[in-house]
């Protein structure tokens, strides 16, 4: 898989470099003209990377439904279910809520958008912020089926999560249900095992679209705030990360980093913490020990709600926008930027771009123009990879800190450097 990256960006950025679309070295395809950049890019590897990321999310929907029902069945009791979905939010909210905080008041500081003034071409329409009501009352499917076919996670979590603990209470009907269960989850994990053969060549095939496709100029107008957000984002995976999982755990957080490593290479190259569920799940359980109970229930949870590296990127750019256009912030916008960033988390599914909506509702609420959204948009792929691999940091932390709070860890496979075999 590495070697996969590395060759796709170094072959993506000599084609940026070398060929643009109209090209000489074109051909002539049924009267028409086609470039070579064109055949590859828009050929080869958008159909190569698009089969490789369809196929990752075609699991998702399957793996969550099965394998939550299976950890349901087994945790039925009301109150523990309650005090692991407390915990489980209260985390996720919490890390949120610090991370934007402190991008937001590192940016303030910095000043990144001083002195900028970009001109934009890019319309962009914000959608509204929903209410905490409409939140709540969105997370309850009226069709279980419909939840399913449009991936609407949370509806997926809160049926599979009924569906369990109806299975606990049936008694032999529930046993027999729930051992079908079991094996439909066996067979699940053998697809992803199987698609996971893909990665090589679907990692190579994004990052060389990836890389043809960037327009270097960009960096050069945004340098400023792109490596603000991108320290900030490598602060808070490398630094506050290890630090809050080494006070929760009391963990070396140095195997936690480096049992990541196939996670992060998947959320890098596919920008969503969606697609890359299967092998979050997968390094959770086989690699670092938390048990299918509670995986099951964390890592789906996390991809949906727990997005840290997106808060991030929110903070710096609501503050980067309002230094743009000369804009003072009142302590109450502050708050409500906080608020509104760690609410649109919630809702929203882990999709590559989806920060950009969000940062259009947070603009909203402090009526800062979301014209300035297309601004930042020409840099934004790149952070859009990085902050998904700190979002699946978190969920992966997450997991693993109440795993071990639940005494459902497993601590000899998360000391084991080299753990990937069947889990308990
Ligand atoms: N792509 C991110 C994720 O899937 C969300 C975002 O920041 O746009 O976690």
């Amino acid at each position: 898989i590495v070697i996969g990256m590395i060759a796709g960006i170094s072959i993506g950025t000599a084609l940026n470099w070398l060929f643009d679309d109209s090209g000489d070295y074109a051909f002539v395809v049924f009267g028409s003209t086609i470039s070579t950049y064109s055949i590859l890019v828009d050929g080869i590897f958008n159909v190569v990377g698009s089969i490789f990321v369809n196929s990752l999310k075609m699991l998702v929907v399957p793996l969550v439904f099965v394998s939550l029902v299976c950890g349901v069945c087994k945790l039925s009791d009301p109150t523990r279910l309650g005090r692991l979905g407390g915990k489980a939010i209260g985390l996720y909210l919490a890390t949120t809520a610090i991370a934007v905080t402190f991008a937001l008041f590192m940016a303030l500081a910095i000043e990144p958008g001083a002195g900028v003034m970009l001109e934009t071409d890019k319309a962009f329409t914000p959608k509204p912020s929903p209410g905490i009501g409409q939140v709540i009352i969105d997370m309850f499917p009226q069709n279980p089926i419909e939840a399913m076919a449009q991936g609407k996670m949370l509806q997926v979590i809160v049926f599979a999560m009924l569906f369990g603990i109806a299975i606990a209470l049936s008694g032999k009907a529930g046993e027999r249900i729930a051992s079908l269960f079991d094996d439909l989850n066996d067979v699940i994990m053998k697809l992803v095992m199987i698609l996971m053969n893909l990665a090589p060549y679907g990692v190579f095939a994004l990052m060389a679209k990836m890389a043809a496709t960037v327009d270097p100029q960009a960096f050069v107008n945004l340098g400023k705030y792109f490596v603000l957000v991108a320290v900030l984002l490598l602060a808070h995976g490398l630094l506050v990360y290890p630090l809050i999982f080494k006070v929760l755990t009391g963990l070396n957080p140095l195997m936690f980093l480096r049992k990541m490593r196939d996670t992060w290479l998947f959320a890098f190259s596919t920008s969503s913490s969606n697609a890359t569920m299967p092998v979050t799940y997968e390094t959770v359980t086989r690699k670092m020990g938390v048990s299918r109970n509670i995986a099951s229930f964390t890592v789906p949870l996390g991809a949906t709600i727990n997005m840290d590296g997106t808060a991030i990127m929110q903070g710096v750019a609501t503050a980067f926008i309002a230094q743009m256009y000369g804009v003072d912030l009142s302590g109450s916008q502050l708050l409500m930027v906080i608020l509104t960033a760690t609410l649109a988390s919630v809702g929203t599914a882990g999709v590559p771009g989806v920060g950009l909506i969000m940062l259009g509702m947070v603009l909203q609420q402090v009526n800062l123009p979301h014209e300035a959204i297309g601004m930042i948009m020409a840099v934004d792929r790149l952070l859009d990879m990085t902050r998904t691999m700190v979002n699946v940091t978190g969920d992966s932390m997450v997991s693993v800190i109440i795993a071990k709070s639940e005494g459902e860890f497993n601590q000899a496979r998360y000391l084991d450097p080299d753990a990937a075999g069947e889990e308990e």
